[in-house]
């Protein structure tokens, strides 16, 4: 066969030389790396999510159903505020949800606000659809306010503005107060990013409030991070029934495979148990921000269930020593800095202990 590459093919000149994005994965002990909750489900929801699929394969000759309407209403249960399934949009992943907003409401000619550092996924969203990208950085505490947010609007003239809260990789929340006022000044469809929202301080206190008042705001979700659903790859979107609609266009038929859509009901009518790690993930997070500071680095104030930590001359030998004692975390976010996620308790307490080492203050 003809040993041929990637460049010789006729490929979209914008994606010459583009990596598949993806966090650099190693079978190792201590996986701190992609922000999952590790607590495994209970045997009992174990045995019930079985059961469901069990139950799913029966129809599994006919095509999942469309809408996903029982999905989407248990959704809207889980998110409360009042919230229908009119209001809600689901698929693999809020990845693919977003980018739906971006096929529905980006495109040629358009244009993606947001401000970094951020999650790069926005970047491709953009790269994808053909809409171009714009970026402003955050203030220098990781913060975006109204009047940065409503000048860089004004100036770049987006067609849709993503804003990631928490942010990954800083951590850092901004008020819903500044949401309020940002999508009281804009035309723009304004993205709200929730994918961490469930581990914050207050997370009833969420964009989804504004929803009922500003018509053109979009408020994603995911099940992958505290509801320790990575694995069944469903994210959503909760906006008015019209930008709902939209994504219904865009998307491809039966986007929701029948298992998904089972196992995930199954997770929604767990919610407390599935959540039940939410409280000690972030225990366990905002203590190590304490002494990581008290070890002299610094830590910019995360309200997620990760957190940066640096700055450091070589990070990538930082990042390379702690996998040497089988502690994987990422190389992402501001120059000198790594990204370390919430882990169990033993998995905190072997992430301390490579890093003295590393750091050479081990015992
Ligand atoms: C992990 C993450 C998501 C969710 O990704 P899924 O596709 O739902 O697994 C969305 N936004 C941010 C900022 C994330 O870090």
């Amino acid at each position: 066969m003809n040993e041929i590459t990637v460049l010789d093919l006729p490929l979209r000149e914008e994606l010459v030389g583009q990596q598949p994005y993806g966090a650099p994965q190693f079978d190792v002990p201590v996986r701190l790396n992609t922000n999952e909750n590790p607590y495994p489900p209970s045997s009992k929801v174990r045995a019930q999510l079985s059961d469901a699929v069990a139950d799913a394969i029966r129809t599994i000759g006919r095509y999942p159903e469309r809408d996903a309407v029982e999905l989407r209403t248990a959704l809207a249960g889980y998110l409360g505020f009042g919230l229908t399934y009119e209001s809600i949009w689901a698929a693999n992943g809020s990845n693919e949800a977003m980018t739906h907003v971006l096929q529905a409401f980006g495109g040629p000619g358009r244009r993606l606000l947001t401000f970094t550092p951020t999650y790069s996924m926005y970047a491709e969203y953009a790269r994808n659809t053909h809409t171009e990208f714009v970026t402003v950085p955050r203030a220098s505490d990781f913060t975006v306010d109204a009047a940065l947010a409503i000048d860089a609007v004004r100036r770049l003239n987006p067609s849709v503005v993503v804003i990631a809260n928490p942010n990954n990789p800083t951590g850092t929340l901004i008020p819903v107060a500044v949401i309020d006022q940002i999508c009281a000044a804009v035309d723009a469809i304004v993205m709200v990013d929730e994918a961490y929202q469930e581990f914050t301080a207050y997370p009833d206190d969420s964009a989804l409030a504004l929803l009922a008042k500003h018509p053109r705001l979009v408020v994603a979700r995911t099940m992958s991070k505290a509801f320790a659903f990575a694995g069944g790859r469903l994210g959503y979107l909760a906006a008015a029934p019209a930008i709902v609609d939209a994504c219904r266009i865009v998307r491809l038929p039966y986007h929701l495979s029948t298992q998904t859509q089972a196992l995930a009901q199954v997770a929604l009518a767990n919610s407390d148990q599935m959540l039940a790690q939410v409280v000690r993930l972030r225990a366990a997070i905002q203590s190590l921000q304490s002494w990581l500071r008290s070890e002299g680095l610094d830590v910019p104030h995360s309200e997620a269930n990760f957190c940066l930590f640096g700055p450091f001359d070589d990070r990538h030998a930082v990042w390379e020593g702690l996998l040497e004692h089988g502690v994987l975390v990422r190389e992402v976010g501001p120059a000198g800095y790594l990204r370390v996620s919430a882990g169990t308790v033993a998995e905190m307490s072997a992430f301390r202990v490579a890093l003295l080492a590393v750091l050479g203050r081990g015992e």
